[in-house]
């Protein structure tokens, strides 16, 4: 493993003074956090000639995570997810690279076979962003955790995992309130999958705007769901996810109760607690059904949409099973499955700008998962577009990016007022729909990328 020593770190930061000061005066920004997002956007600045001074923790304080002192460490999958257009994921990574994206060119250098999908080896990928940004004459390298936020210019992308010292700091601005440890997320489905001859839209006791979609329990249903729940393979929480944040009071986790542990508690809790069908009348019998599972709109289109309370640490195919066991989803499209895990982020629309910077501090910019995106290829994005914005003095998204790209859309989930922010990936859910309506799923998102692309190309920003 590539780790670098603190002399060569000081005697690199020497001659790179050097060399910027021998410039003249050139902009300056402060990183923290020489992640995915971190190297990103040092690459985008430097590359732009301002002077970038990164900060990194690691070798001397490591996260729960990472292994190495390397620079972009990826920590798990070391799958960048696939390479075809016709994925949200893919679709992504082909806007990322219209928006002159600095790491996906160097993840393709280092890739690995893996059929259709972006895998690296991510030794050789780390190594060489380490090297590239150590080398690089407008950056300085400070092998330091960063503890206090203070008046200079600054990107914060200390990532799901950001220190203990640097979370309270956070919290001395934001407040604790909008600072969470826990991601738990349930799955997401499209608007398309869902049976509408099962499932029905209908607000409590027609109380307010028909906001949901109810899936309507028998009981033998209801009872088989359980059943499934308590047979199914389940992740094993990581013992990090207990321990990290002892002295703080995080009440968030256990509002977020996976609800296959709800269904162990007992065969009944699910339906009297968030699958209660009361008021929930079923067009179709003029009765309460024995339980209802709700889907909440992720988007204002429609598009897709959140199984209500279903939280969970199932493991991705039993999620798929047991989640279509649902009425009205036996054909279920999932856009993003559930989890629970350690992951500090902040609810971006209640304090953010919408360039990304602290309404309380709007010297200080937040990218990367921190932000509340998910995912690697994400979090690059973040990095690139925070940079983007800044070297080129925009403060709204819309000045960069149409609204039919992905990068465009996980901009505004960051900065827009939502009842439940949760962090996103990429997904054709936050699309808006086509003009036209087009059955064959193929085709459909062969559409929607060809128009984010030829949408992106045609932007005022990328013609400059
Ligand atoms: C355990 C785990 C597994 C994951 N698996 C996947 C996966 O398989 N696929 C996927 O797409 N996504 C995965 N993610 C989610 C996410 O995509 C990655 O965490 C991604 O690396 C986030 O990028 P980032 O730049 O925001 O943060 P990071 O890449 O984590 O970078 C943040 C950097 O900031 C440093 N830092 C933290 N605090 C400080 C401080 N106070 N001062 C200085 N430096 C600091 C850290 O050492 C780190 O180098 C996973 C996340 C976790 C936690």
């Amino acid at each position: 493993m590539h780790k670098h020593g603190d002399a060569k770190t000081q005697r690199e930061v020497k001659i790179k003074e050097k060399i910027i000061f021998s410039r003249g005066k050139m902009k300056k920004i402060k990183i923290i956090g020489a992640g995915l997002a971190g190297c990103e956007a040092a690459l985008q600045f430097a590359d732009n000639n301002w002077q970038v001074e990164l900060y990194e923790m690691r070798p001397e304080e490591q996260t729960e995570a990472h292994q190495t002192g390397n620079f972009a460490e990826i920590v798990c999958s070391n799958s960048l997810k696939s390479k075809l257009i016709t994925t949200a994921s893919g679709l992504l990574k082909e806007e990322m690279k219209i928006l002159s994206c600095k790491l996906l060119p160097i993840a393709e250098d280092c890739s690995v076979p893996a059929g259709n999908a972006l895998a690296v080896d991510r030794d050789v990928f780390a190594e060489k962003i380490t090297s590239i940004i150590t080398e690089h004459p407008n950056i300085n390298v400070h092998r330091k955790e960063v503890i206090n936020l203070n008046d200079e210019l600054t990107i914060v992308a200390t990532g799901p995992l950001t220190s203990q010292k640097l979370t309270g700091e956070l919290i001395k601005i934001i407040g604790n309130e909008h600072l969470y440890f826990f991601d738990a997320i349930a799955p997401i489905i499209t608007a398309e999958s869902v049976d509408e001859s099962i499932i029905y839209r209908k607000t409590r006791y027609d109380k307010g705007e028909a906001d949901y979609l109810n899936c309507p329990f028998s009981k033998e249903e209801y009872y088989d769901f359980v059943e499934a729940l308590n047979d199914a393979d389940k992740h094993e929480a990581h013992e990090f996810e207990s321990t990290f944040f002892d002295n703080i009071n995080f009440s968030f986790y256990e509002n977020c109760t996976p609800i296959e542990e709800l269904a162990r508690r007992g065969k009944d809790t699910l339906r009297y607690g968030v699958m209660k069908p009361v008021g929930l009348d079923d067009p179709r019998t003029g009765k309460w059904p024995y339980a209802v599972v709700q889907l909440r709109a992720e988007n204002n289109d429609k598009t897709a949409y959140n199984l209500v309370g279903c939280q969970t640490m199932l493991k991705y195919g039993e999620q798929k099973k047991i989640f279509r066991l649902i009425p009205g989803m036996q054909k279920a499209e999932f856009v993003r499955f559930g989890s629970i895990h350690r992951n500090t982020y902040l609810n971006g629309p209640h304090i953010l700008n919408t360039d990304m910077s602290l309404k309380k501090k709007s010297n200080v910019f937040i990218a990367g998962q921190l932000a509340g995106v998910e995912g690697y290829v994400e979090s690059i994005l973040s990095g690139l577009l925070v940079a983007k914005l800044l070297v080129e003095k925009i403060t709204e998204v819309s000045e960069l990016l149409p609204d039919t790209t992905i990068s465009g859309q996980l901009w505004k989930h960051l900065i827009t007022e939502q009842k439940n922010f949760q962090p996103m990936n990429a997904n054709f859910g936050l699309l808006p729909s086509l003009k036209e309506r087009v059955r064959d799923k193929k085709l459909r998102k062969q559409m929607y990328s060809e128009r984010a692309i030829e949408d992106l190309q045609n932007s005022v920003t990328i013609q400059k």
